[in-house]
């Protein structure tokens, strides 16, 4: 059915020797499950680590990218120019793009239009705040993060995109959302997707959860049926911890 994907999201962490030193401990590391395995390095490092995966099955990912296809948007990289060094799937609507660079769900709807017209695959988060959670808003806010970015595509878009639910009080801070919290959401988003689109493609459409996952965690989060996987932030920047994460299915 579905498919099982571990993600691991290195954020603005790791210089080149870092990133090779941490390329090679992947290398070194076996996998049990049939998960999946992808890796976003930052840009300065995404043609060399898909260089050195070349001949692993991990993917390597973008961890965002601008919506138009060139011209003057300094500081700013393409979907083609991410095409251009092997990289054919990307992150976009991460919580702390959100946050700390402005993305608004409308923005976040062009980006993904690009990334889907240049053939490539989305990793789409979205994910509610605290407050909302306390306000017992959570489900709204999610549906409409889906619902505004996502909504005008077409069903056969879907194959193309993967959601990642993120609640953002458990984002680097330890703190998880509980198996039975995750697997709520995950079923909602997917009653969410079957209303609009039917049970076919909701069925399809791989739901990762991303929050403080770490090797203690991954088995009993990833055993929920909703449950397709995970994005990992803090435990994939170990190659150990990650790949733990990675058999935890
Ligand atoms: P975390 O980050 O695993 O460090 O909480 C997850 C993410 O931001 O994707």
């Amino acid at each position: 059915m579905r498919k099982q994907i571990v993600a691991g999201n290195w954020k603005m962490n790791n210089d080149l020797v870092h990133t090779e030193s941490l390329l090679s401990d992947l290398k070194k590391q076996t996998q049990t499950s049939n998960a999946e395995v992808m890796v976003a390095p930052t840009f300065t490092n995404l043609y060399h680590a898909f260089e050195a995966l070349r001949t692993t099955n991990v993917v390597v990912v973008a961890q965002n990218m601008h919506f138009a296809e060139n011209g003057a948007y300094t500081g700013e990289i393409s979907a083609s120019m991410l095409k251009s060094v092997g990289v054919e799937t990307v992150i976009l609507g991460h919580s702390e793009r959100r946050e700390y660079f402005n993305e608004t769900d409308e923005l976040l709807a062009k980006k993904v239009d690009a990334a889907l017209t240049n053939d490539m695959r989305v990793i789409f988060c979205f994910g509610e705040e605290l407050t909302d959670r306390k306000s017992r808003n959570e489900e709204t806010i999610v549906k409409n993060q889906i619902k505004n970015a996502l909504f005008h595509l077409n069903a056969v878009a879907f194959k193309n995109i993967v959601l990642a639910y993120e609640p953002v009080w458990a984002i680097g801070t330890g703190e998880t959302a509980s198996p039975e919290q995750a697997q709520d959401m995950h079923a909602f988003i997917r009653k969410t997707l079957a209303n609009k689109y039917g049970n076919e493609v909701a069925d399809s459409v791989s739901i990762l959860y991303g929050g403080s996952v770490k090797p203690a965690n991954a088995q009993e989060i990833f055993s929920k049926p909703d449950v397709d996987g995970g994005l990992i932030g803090g435990a994939s920047l170990n190659a150990e911890d990650f790949y733990a994460i990675v058999n935890a299915f």
